[in-house]
């Protein structure tokens, strides 16, 4: 994710003059994105009045220590820019690994000009499925790119040095490749989605004229708005979708993001309901500080999505070089999945 901001006043000032190039939109505005469905924007949570405790959850089994072996399977390629080796490398293993546990893995390619950067730049959203036939659908999502430059390190000599981002994106990825050992025999209705963005933060300059700089989230606006412009022809709908962010790290906590609070705070309350009813300790229902992510053009596309994200608590090593697995634990990888397909199971 790009960054973090507290209040929707600091909000309005933050993306008019320091990221420039984002547009920021206040979720008021957000309907005229798909003018069609506003009321039914949050029609997930048309199952609101079922309280977790009433729905029999199974407990879905998770190998934390392979999850782990994930992570560092992917860090071990090295950075994962946009359009790199290193990126191309990783589509080919998470491609393979997907479709060898049952998964349908779509390419949703395209291009982007960056500002900073003379030439468009390729870019690949992957999309995994399981039961692609069924239309209700629900997505568990990620960014999968790494940042080319660890703009956090102090000393800027260190910039250039390889970032792993291993918490950053990359968790993510390593939680979904878990995951995928179980989802061909998932108990559910629903079809189920991993989607991983590309782009997130192909960011390499950070302040511009105007205080702007480079642009974030080309993947999940790409996706966004494919979503939006296909509406009358595909048959699937998306229910929600939960992103996953800086949330490996042991010791984490998730307030509820105040993004995911005001577009989706029905789905908010569900997951957070069912994190308590799993016992999982790192969810805490309480007001979080407000990310800019993946989650706000998906919520401004129609589909009710939230971020699980701790950022106050991996603030020490977002965008440095000591982003590495060995501030990630397969445990705490393990409770947030233990959450995730408890919550799938709610979908019937
Ligand atoms: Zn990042």
């Amino acid at each position: 994710m790009s960054r973090t901001i507290r209040t929707a006043g600091m909000a309005m000032i933050f993306g008019a003059l320091v990221t420039g190039a984002f547009v920021w939109r206040p979720w008021a505005d957000a309907s005229a994105f798909d003018p069609d469905k506003p009321a039914k924007r949050d029609g997930f949570a048309a199952g609101r009045n079922e309280k977790p405790n009433e729905v029999a959850v199974k407990p879905i089994p998770f190998d934390a220590k392979r999850s782990m072996q994930y992570l560092k399977l992917l860090c071990d390629i090295g950075p994962r820019v946009s359009g790199s080796e290193g990126m191309a490398k990783q589509q080919e293993i998470v491609i393979k690994h997907f479709e060898e546990h049952g998964a349908k893995v779509v390419k949703q390619e395209f291009s982007a000009k960056q500002y900073s950067r003379k030439d468009r730049v390729a870019m690949v959203n992957l999309i995994a499925s399981w039961f692609p036939e069924r239309e209700k659908r629900v997505m568990l999502c990620s960014h999968y790119d790494t940042r080319p430059m660890a703009h956090e390190e102090p000393n800027r000599q260190n910039w250039g040095k390889p970032f792993l981002s291993a918490n950053d994106g990359t968790s993510g990825v390593a939680m979904f490749m878990e995951l995928a050992h179980q989802m061909k025999e998932f108990p559910t209705e629903i079809g189920i989605d991993f989607v991983l963005f590309d782009g997130e933060e192909y960011v390499f300059e950070t302040t511009g004229t105007f205080g702007g700089g480079d642009k974030f989230f080309f993947g999940s606006e790409h996706f966004a708005e494919t979503y939006t412009k296909t509406r009358t022809t595909r048959k699937y709908r998306y229910e929600a979708a939960v992103l996953f962010d800086l949330f490996a790290h042991p010791g984490a906590k998730f307030p509820v993001e105040m993004n995911s609070w005001q577009a989706a705070p029905e789905l908010a309350t569900q997951f957070w309901d069912i994190a308590k009813k799993v016992n999982a300790k790192s969810f805490v229902f309480e007001r979080g500080v407000e990310v800019q992510d993946d989650h706000l053009a998906l919520n401004r596309a129609g589909i009710p999505a939230i971020d699980v994200i701790d950022f106050e608590g991996y603030r020490k090593h977002w965008h440095k070089l000591s982003d590495l697995p060995e501030q990630c634990s397969g445990e705490q990888i393990a409770e947030v999945a233990g959450v995730t397909t408890a919550w799938l199971q709610l979908r019937k």
